[in-house]
C-alpha cells in the first residue's frame, strides 16, 4: 500500500522473497518501505524485515513469546510496535486498522483493514477454493478461525486477500468458509457445541 511519504507491506516472509517485493515495489514508487505488519507468528511469513531496514514493524502482542524462541532464526530482532485488539496506522489520508479478534492460525493473529477501500487481508486462514490447507491445520485454532472469518464478514469487504492462495473477491465467499468452518468444527469438536 503506498502512503504519501511510504510504503506500507505485509508479512515478508523471507529474505530472498523479500528483494523481489522490494524490486517490484521500487518499479511503482520511489518512496522507502517505512511500514510491515506481521499477520502471525509464523515462521514463513516473519523473515525478511531486515531488507527494509527504514520500516517500522507491527505485530499482535501474543507473538512476543513466540519470537522470543526464534526457532528458524528469522523472526525480526525487534518489533517496534506491539499493538492488543486494535490499532490504527494513517498513511496520508489512506487509513489502516488492524485488528486482534482471537487467536486464529497462530496466536497473534491480526486483520488488516482498509475501510475506506474496502479491503481485508488476513493469513492462513482460508484459502480460495478450501477451508484449511494440510500445512497449517496443526497450529489452527478451528474456533477463532471462525470467529475471525465472522468478524471479517461483517466488515463487508469488496476484496479479501489471503495468503497461499488466490484472493476471492466478495464477503460472500468469506461466509461460505466461515459456513465450512462451522462444519468442519462441528464434526471434529463435540456436538454439544452449537456453533
Ligand atoms: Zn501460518
Amino acid at each position: 500500500m503506498i502512503g504519501d511519504k511510504g510504503v506500507l507491506i505485509t508479512d515478508p516472509a523471507n529474505s530472498y522473497r523479500a528483494q523481489s517485493l522490494k524490486m517490484e515495489i521500487s518499479k511503482l514508487t520511489k518512496l522507502p518501505v517505512t511500514h510491515i505488519i506481521l499477520s502471525h507468528e509464523h515462521y514463513d511469513h516473519v523473515g525478511g524485515t531486515e531488507v527494509f531496514p527504514k520500516a517500522k514493524i507491527y505485530a499482535q502482542s501474543n507473538t512476543k513469546s513466540v519470537f522470543k524462541l526464534d526457532v528458524s532464526g528469522q523472526a525480526p530482532k525487534n518489533i517496534d510496535q506491539y499493538f492488543d485488539d486494535d490499532y490504527s496506522i494513517f498513511m496520508g489520508k489512506i487509513e489502516v486498522d488492524l485488528h486482534h479478534y482471537a487467536a486464529g492460525d497462530g496466536v497473534g493473529t491480526a486483520i488488516v483493514h482498509l475501510p475506506k477501500e474496502s479491503v481485508v487481508y488476513s493469513a492462513d486462514m482460508y484459502a480460495s477454493d478450501e477451508i484449511i490447507n494440510k500445512r497449517w491445520i496443526s497450529d489452527s485454532n478451528f474456533l477463532g478461525n471462525r470467529l475471525i472469518l465472522n468478524k471479517m464478514v461483517e466488515l463487508k469487504p469488496k476484496y479479501a486477500i489471503t495468503t497461499h492462495s488466490e484472493s476471492i473477491e466478495s464477503y460472500c465467499q468469506i461466509w461460505c468458509m466461515s459456513h465450512l468452518f462451522r462444519r468442519r468444527s462441528v464434526d471434529l469438536l463435540s456436538p454439544r457445541f452449537h456453533l
